[in-house]
């Protein structure tokens, strides 16, 4: 009995265990970097937005720039401003204001709407009072919204007509836990939030070994739809990310595919498409950004100068091939788009039965049944022992050997 039983426990935690495929992906060396849209947006946006710390005046200075690159570039422009609490940040304390930066394009009143986001703030001087530099926050993430605001200026330049809405949303305060995406959604009506047909997410899209689109923790059309475009240059993540029983808050189980913005999207039951860079396969039980070399994101390595050194054009490339899978998937094929997106909503994991709670509660029931069972075997196998097997007419292992059986047999 404790052998079967201690088999079952084993089974059952392996079921449920976290496993990594190795490949593998370097990155390229040139010195030309001006070729690049993405390059350049990255580097004038965080040229003159070095510090973007939330509720410190360098993020009301960064808000204030992109609204004034979004109406350079003719879009609607609407600020969404809300207080969050700063008692985390060095220096700081209490609540203090931070804003979303909304960009629109509206075609028609009537058709759905695609959106598209990044957050603005970095991670310097975060952590509890601790004084850490994130650097400039090229990586973490000048590089999400320098794909932004290059898709921006393509739709800009094409000038194109398309069968739904565009809204490019500038988050701030994702370092803070995404509390700039959480007051976003929670401004949404149902109506609204029904509406979106996608949310793509871009967060971290610069040096990491590889390229990953994630929809959702099992095959979705959005992540098909983007790979397929890319032409495998960005992969899906693998089907593996997660860790049963950790709850993040978010989803019943951890996974590093739900560390930004997209969550609190899906979380509200509409689809996304995150993008970011990384490797899943250099480490057995972890994500890295690099094989061998992690230590960019939330460190003062995050800087352009950083990534020049070590990754060569690199993360250039990484940010240029998602702003382009972007425009070519969404914008250039806006029809197909829609056609492969359309029913995304069917395809959001319904893991009622996985929620940490749940879970527990049923690996009690298994557990409890595996014990019931094996105890009646083992009554069952004490009642052959006595009478023999000739004298066991039933195969049901709850009988138990009673006196009249043996009574029976003595007589
Ligand atoms: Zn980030």
């Amino acid at each position: 009995m404790k052998k079967s039983l201690l088999c079952f426990i084993l089974a059952f935690a392996f079921a449920f265990g976290c496993l990594f495929v190795p490949q593998s992906v370097s990155a390229t060396q040139t010195d030309d970097f001006s070729q690049y849209s993405t390059y350049n947006w990255l580097e004038k946006f965080v040229t003159a937005n070095p510090s973007r710390t939330t509720g410190t005046a360098g993020e009301q200075q960064t808000a204030n720039w992109l609204a004034d690159e979004i109406s350079a570039m003719g879009f609607d422009l609407s600020k969404q401003t809300f207080a969050v609490p700063v008692s985390g940040v060095a220096g700081a304390s209490g609540n203090a204001d931070t804003c979303n930066v909304i960009a629109k394009k509206v075609y028609d009143q009537q058709a759905k709407t695609v959106v598209i986001g990044a957050h603005y703030d970095n991670a310097t001087n975060l952590y509890n009072g601790a004084v850490v530099s994130g650097g400039e926050g090229a990586m973490d993430n000048g590089s999400g919204v320098a794909v932004v605001l290059a898709v921006m200026q393509k739709i800009y330049q094409q000038n194109p007509v398309l069968p739904f809405n565009l809204e490019f949303v500038f988050f701030g305060a994702e370092e803070l836990g995404m509390l700039g995406s959480n007051h976003y959604v929670s401004k949404l009506s149902q109506q609204q939030k029904d509406n979106i047909l996608l949310m793509i997410n871009a967060d971290v899209v610069a040096s990491g070994d590889k390229l990953y689109v994630w929809g959702e923790d099992k095959n979705n059309p959005q992540s098909d739809y983007f790979a397929d475009i890319s032409g495998g240059k960005i992969v899906k993540t693998p089907a593996n990310t997660k860790v049963m029983g950790i709850n993040s808050g978010y989803r019943p189980y951890y996974s590093v595919c739900q560390m930004s913005d997209h969550m609190e999207f899906l979380s509200a039951g509409i689809p996304v498409a995150a993008f970011f860079s990384g490797n899943f396969d250099a480490d057995s039980f972890s994500f890295v950004e690099n094989a061998g070399k992690n230590d960019v994101s939330h460190t003062p390595n995050d800087t352009i100068n950083y990534l020049k050194q070590n990754f060569g054009t690199g993360f250039a490339v990484n940010m240029q091939t998602v702003a382009d899978v972007i425009y070519d998937g969404v914008i250039q094929n806006a029809d197909e788009f829609a056609t492969a997106v359309a029913d995304a909503r069917n395809y959001i994991v319904d893991d009622f039965w996985l929620s940490l709670g749940n879970a527990s509660l049923i690996a009690l029931v298994f557990m409890a049944c595996a014990g019931i069972f094996a105890y009646n075997y083992y009554k069952k196998l004490q009642k052959r022992a006595i009478l023999g097997t000739a004298e066991v007419k039933t195969n049901s292992v709850f009988e138990k050997p009673d006196e009249d059986d043996i009574f029976t047999f003595r007589s």
